[in-house]
């Protein structure tokens, strides 16, 4: 079965074609900076890469272009379902979902949960069924492996109507990665997921850590937004509450100016001054920026921090699992992480950790030490998986779709 993914963005479209069950790519690629002349569509099939500037190319352009690409391979009759990754399902949605109208409606009403997001999602949506008119399409939801959090996790000490009225809790992001590399690390540990206590932590330009107990999400670092806990590439992390008003009435800044700063203009970027780029981050702190230094150690003791925090959700822990851009790559910052967290019962591989780098996962946990596993996230595959199981559970049940 071949499908194909969809991650639309305000301005881009990623998409992949492949099989859930190898992991193979028919072909894949990204359209980015739609509507600005700018705009370029990469295309990977194989070893081949193309790029070719569109400039102002539209959403409906980037499909009549991918449409005419999959033509070109004779691969459009091969697509059986599209998943589309959504960032926000709300309370409403702990599963996938086959998508018809009272699930675009509802995707529609998460909006004010992710307002940059969920318009951009619905957009790929709409532009995809256009496209491929009597293929099923999937929603799989960033919120959805998270919705397992019991309430002690997920409430706010905040008044109860703005739980009730205005849904002010925490939901959580990143659930299709966290739920694949448990699923890995099960396969890597030769253990069930069932019987696994877990913590995740998926480190790229967004950050988050998830406690994972039996292959159900009990707690996430993120919460109502992706901007809380841990510093990430500009975005802040937790900060004070009383944060905002002191800077309005100190600054002068307006609450959109706040929010801005804390999203594009803090974490990483806000305390080196260099930008949230972690590779160059490393070579600037190795070089002796100060700024860069600051920033990496902020990132390391933060996470430990909120890697024994997780902990404190599982009853026992099995082992740590570092993904991301971040996690598969940094062995400075793994074994900065693991250093802090000999507490918890981490010790370092050094040379382990060294060769678990550039796509070769690993444990890189010393003899007598919990397993610290280096798994590489495929988000785009876990769509895949989750959109075929649902067709599949779709088609046994007779309905169509
Ligand atoms: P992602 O969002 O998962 O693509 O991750 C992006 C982050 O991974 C950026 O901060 C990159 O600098 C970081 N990254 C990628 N490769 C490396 C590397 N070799 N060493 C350190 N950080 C890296």
């Amino acid at each position: 079965m071949w499908i194909l993914v969809l991650n639309c963005g305000s301005s881009s479209v990623k998409f992949a074609l492949l099989r859930p069950s190898s992991g193979e790519q028919a072909l894949s690629g990204l359209a980015e900076r739609l509507g600005s002349p700018g705009a370029r569509l990469v295309l990977k099939r194989g070893d081949e890469r193309s790029e070719t500037p569109h400039p102002n190319a539209s959403y409906a352009d980037t499909f009549a272009l991918l449409l005419s690409e999959l033509d070109r391979l004779g691969l459009r009759e091969q697509v059986t379902v599209v998943g589309h990754r959504v960032v926000h399902g709300g309370e409403k949605f702990s599963a996938p979902a086959l998508i018809g109208s009272s699930v675009l409606a509802s995707i529609r009403a998460c909006i004010p949960l992710a307002p940059l997001h969920n318009p951009a999602n619905l957009a790929g949506i709409e532009a995809a069924q256009l496209a491929f008119p009597h293929v099923p399409q999937v929603a799989v939801f960033d919120t959805a492996f998270h919705q397992s959090m019991p309430e002690v996790a997920y409430r706010y000490a905040v008044p109860e109507a703005w739980y009730v009225q205005h849904a002010v809790r925490r939901y959580g992001f990143h659930g299709t990665s966290h739920a694949y590399v448990a699923q890995e690390a099960a396969r890597i540990l030769g253990r069930p997921l069932t019987e696994l206590n877990l913590v995740t932590a998926h480190l790229g330009n967004g950050c988050s850590v998830a406690a994972i107990a039996g292959g159900r999400s009990i707690d996430t670092s993120m919460g109502l937004t992706p901007l809380e806990g841990l510093v990430m590439g500009t975005r802040s992390g937790d900060v004070d509450p009383g944060l905002h008003e002191y800077l309005s009435r100190q600054a002068g800044l307006s609450l959109e100016e706040i929010t801005g700063a804390l999203n594009r203009e803090s974490g990483l970027a806000g305390l080196s001054g260099l930008g949230g780029d972690m590779r160059e981050l490393e070579q600037a702190a190795t070089a002796g920026h100060a700024g860069a230094r600051l920033a990496v150690s902020v990132f390391v003791y933060r996470l430990a921090k909120t890697i024994a925090a997780m902990s404190v959700a599982l009853l026992t822990l099995d082992a740590l699992v570092f993904t991301g851009g971040i996690g598969e790559n940094s062995a400075s910052m793994r074994a900065a992480v693991l250093e802090r967290l000999g507490l918890l019962g981490f010790r370092l591989d050094h040379s382990a950790n060294e060769a678990a780098v550039r796509g070769r996962p690993g444990n890189i946990g010393a003899t007598g030490s919990l397993p610290a596993l280096v798994v590489n996230t495929d988000e785009e595959r876990m769509i895949a998986r989750e959109a075929e199981a649902l067709l599949n559970g779709v088609r046994a049940n007779g309905v169509g779709a």
